[in-house]
């Protein structure tokens, strides 16, 4: 397996966004402050995936990753959450188990 040299790193040009969308959020005093799960986008495993070790499918525009999103839930019949990444420009979707932000399953 291929391992980068390079650790991604948290861009803190995307702080601002990120903490936006996360208090865009009906649940974002239980985010932060009761299943803490918010703090889940500061871990590294917001972008890569952990069994690949490669970085998540990034979509470059939060409309394009809902779009995405509403696909795979049908697909899959499970709820997929968005989530803006702290480590690239874009965001990435995933079950609410493996990104740990819970996105408001009563629409945003
Ligand atoms: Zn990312």
């Amino acid at each position: 397996m291929y391992i980068c040299a390079m650790k991604p790193r948290i861009k803190w040009r995307n702080f601002k966004i990120w903490i936006k969308d996360q208090f865009k959020r009906k649940t974002w005093f239980r985010n932060f402050f009761i299943t803490g799960n918010a703090w889940g986008g500061f871990s590294i495993n917001s972008h890569i995936n952990q069994h690949t070790g490669q970085p998540k499918i990034t979509y470059n525009h939060f409309e394009s990753a809902q779009k995405a999103a509403e696909k795979m839930g049908k697909k899959h019949n499970t709820h997929f959450s968005i989530y803006k990444c702290l480590y690239c420009d874009g965001y990435h979707i995933g079950k609410n188990r493996d990104n740990k932000t819970e996105y408001d399953k009563n629409g945003s």
